[in-house]
């Protein structure tokens, strides 16, 4: 349940309702929209009975939430949640294409790429420094230097960088370098980081597991904004299926149903969904054509040569066509890149 609080409620309103609700054993979850105070009530609500609330001074109206995400949900806030990281804007008109390495593996090969994701029209630059690979023998990520190495490409293009965090004791670190944290599939329902990603003071981009539902990923969403971070942007990057043509399958319907649930923007990742470079370009415009408010792209200058994911890597000039077909989707759906 959500309680509104009217414009003019002052100070001693708001902090009474908080004492009342408290004392019946739930915790609350203070936040402004549009200069209204709203009260989230979060615990077993069955103690409350609506009668008791409604008529207190200060109290506009009382909102029943039916979804299990509450901070997430439409319900909770009709209007779509923007994210502006440096004039780059997450969940607006424009859509925001991230492109770059599935791992940063050297300067000379993240400068590259970095440079000609630019010159295509990305605006954000990936690149994974600490890979989660299922192998432990397989390429894990070069650290901290490669957090490095997307600062100096940060630096010299201009573009923000994502990267991935994959334990609570890296959030610090990774947040150093990065301008959104990204939390992957495999790490989408460890809870501890969730929390530690939500205490932090960046934005998430938050992967959905391979094996994990719409509400499992709205539901770890809401760990990390009810740690007080409300800039989560949802990521569908595939799910397993008995396909074993592609290395996942789109789920492309949950773009459209997560933006009808949530008012958080949805990306998707075309790379990991499908596995196959050849498959990215056609993948990506029909994400945009569901809705999608984002996009995240691995693009490598060799793919042959990748230390991960080279099958699914496209080349520069294979991203640059992409672009060029992703814009005349967006233009289509009403919106630019
Ligand atoms: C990645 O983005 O390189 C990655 C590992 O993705 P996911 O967590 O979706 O598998
Ligand atoms: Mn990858």
């Amino acid at each position: 349940m959500l309680i509104k609080m009217r414009p003019d409620a002052t100070p001693e309103d708001i902090e009474y309702i908080l004492g009342r609700v408290r004392s019946l054993g739930l915790a609350t979850h203070v936040s402004e929209d549009h200069g209204q105070t709203v009260i989230g009530l979060l615990g077993d609500l069955r103690a409350v009975s609506e009668g008791a609330l409604s008529g207190l001074r200060g109290v506009e109206q009382l909102l029943p939430l039916r979804a299990p995400f509450r901070l997430a949900s439409r319900e909770f806030r009709p209007e779509n949640r923007t994210i502006t990281i440096d004039g780059v804007t997450f969940g607006g008109p424009q859509i925001v294409v991230m492109a770059g390495p599935c791992s940063v593996e050297s300067r000379d090969q993240l400068m590259r790429t970095a440079w000609a994701v630019k010159q295509a029209g990305a605006s954000v630059l990936r690149g994974g420094a600490f890979k989660a690979r299922t192998s432990p023998y397989s390429f894990r990520g070069l650290g901290e230097e490669g957090l490095k190495l997307l600062a100096e490409a940060r630096s010299a293009t201009g573009l923000l960088v994502v990267t991935e965090v994959m334990s609570p004791e890296q959030v610090s670190l990774v947040a150093r370098y990065a301008d959104v944290l990204q939390i992957g599939a495999r790490n989408m329902q460890n809870f501890e980081l969730l929390d530690a990603v939500g205490r932090a003071r960046r934005p998430v981009l938050l992967k959905r597991g391979m094996m994990s539902t719409i509400e499992e990923l709205l539901l770890s969403s809401e760990y990390i904004l009810s740690n007080g971070n409300t800039d989560v942007i949802l990521c569908e990057r595939g799910i397993r299926t008995f396909e074993t043509y592609t290395r996942n399958t789109l789920d492309v319907g949950a773009i459209p149903l997560l933006k009808e649930l949530s008012h958080l923007p949805v990306i998707a990742d075309p790379s990991h969904a499908t596995g196959k470079a050849s498959l990215v370009a056609a993948v990506s415009r029909a994400a945009i054509a569901a809705g999608a408010d984002g996009l995240l792209i691995e693009v490598h200058p060799d793919p042959a040569a990748a230390l991960s994911d080279g099958p699914q890597s496209i080349t520069p000039q294979q991203f640059e066509r992409l672009m060029q077909g992703a814009r005349e989707i967006a233009q289509a759906v009403g919106r630019t890149i």
